[in-house]
């Protein structure tokens, strides 16, 4: 089967030849293993900070070694009495179309009601993120004003919708007319600022008449810039990703000053240290999923090849909705 290694690290940007392409022998199973074919492949930007030997919210990973990963897929041959051959389940099982797994970190998925791929999104790691950070940080009430960077991605799109269900006001931050637009008519926010068109303080600040009460930055720079201007007394500030940083530049913050003044809350997590919160949000978001409370949107590449090119665009903001590649 076919498999993608982390080739060489990045300096500065991601390039294709980080990456090799393999063909490896399809192992036996040991006692207690799974052999599973990936039908999809997560792409996520925490995979940029892997790449890198330097400090990142996720470890370093070794070089030569298939590039991590989130997938679901199905069972081809089980030697654990849990799995049968044909049951569809979501692992770590990284850039690669096969895979064995001793059991750890694989979960049975059940597709009647959530089709497969939605497991590694809105309602998989991502989903989790948007839950955990709003739920447990933003503490944000009706009528309150919540900004969202990233808005129209996995994780955004989910805050914001979280954020609608609840009654606030949505103001969404994302790159381009055309994904402002979804973000509005299709997720349900009330405004969305292009930050790429070049008005971003003053846009801003038109969308959020009545500032800014709680902020859920997937960004960093010139965007939680624009928000902390904005902030209300005592606003909340759940900090999920700076990826406008993840190639290794300084992530400064603009005004320190708007922290005292306005005796802000500002909190980091990582989605994977909260465990004990996953059954619940899941479920949660597996309801509003079914319901068709929460929509979402995927980029889908074809193939395992494809999956540097889809992964390079993703940091630069050419997905739409969750990244993924199709493997079958
Ligand atoms: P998305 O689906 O949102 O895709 C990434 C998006 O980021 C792009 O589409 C692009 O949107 C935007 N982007 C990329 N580069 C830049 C840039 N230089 N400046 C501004 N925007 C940029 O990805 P996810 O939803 O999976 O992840 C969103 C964030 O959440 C990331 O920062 C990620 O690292 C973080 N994360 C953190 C977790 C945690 O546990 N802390 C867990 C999961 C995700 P646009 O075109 O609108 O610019």
């Amino acid at each position: 089967y076919q498999r993608i290694v982390l080739a060489a690290r990045p300096r500065g940007a991601v390039a294709p030849e980080n990456f090799r392409l393999e063909t490896v022998p399809v192992p036996a199973l040991a006692d207690g293993e799974v052999l599973i074919r990936n039908h999809y492949l997560s792409l996520d930007p925490y995979m940029r900070g892997r790449m890198s030997k330097a400090a990142s919210y996720a470890a370093s990973q070794a070089l030569d070694e298939t590039m991590i990963g989130g997938t679901v897929g199905e069972v081809l041959a089980s030697r654990d009495a849990f799995y049968q051959v044909g049951d569809f389940v979501n692992g770590m099982l990284g850039w690669a179309e096969m895979g064995v797994s001793d059991g750890v970190m694989l979960r049975k998925l059940d597709t009647t009601r959530i089709p497969l791929s939605a497991y590694l999104g809105v309602v998989g790691m991502p989903g989790m993120a948007a839950w955990y950070g709003f739920n447990q940080i933003m503490e944000a009430a009706a009528g309150e004003t919540v900004v969202v960077s990233a808005a129209s991605g996995a994780v955004g799109s989910v805050v914001g919708q979280l954020a609608r269900l609840r009654g606030c006001r949505v103001v969404g931050i994302a790159g381009g007319p055309e994904k402002c637009d979804y973000v509005v008519n299709q997720l349900g926010f009330d405004a969305c600022v292009d930050y790429k068109a070049g008005n971003l303080d003053a846009d801003l600040a038109a969308a959020t008449p009545d500032g800014v009460d709680a902020i859920f930055e997937n960004v960093g720079g010139a965007c939680l810039d624009a928000s902390l201007a904005r902030t209300n007394a005592f606003a909340r500030i759940a900090l999920c990703g700076l990826i406008a940083g993840y190639n290794g530049a300084d992530m400064p913050i603009k005004n320190s000053r708007v922290l005292l003044i306005n005796r802000l809350t500002i909190r980091g997590f990582i989605i994977t240290e909260h465990m004990e919160y996953w059954q619940q949000g899941l479920q949660e978001l597996a309801v509003l999923v079914a319901n068709r409370q929460i929509k979402y949107r995927e980029s889908v590449a074809d193939g395992l090849a494809a999956a540097p090119e889809a992964f390079m665009g993703l940091l630069q903001g050419r997905n739409f909705g969750k990244q993924l590649v199709k493997l079958i």
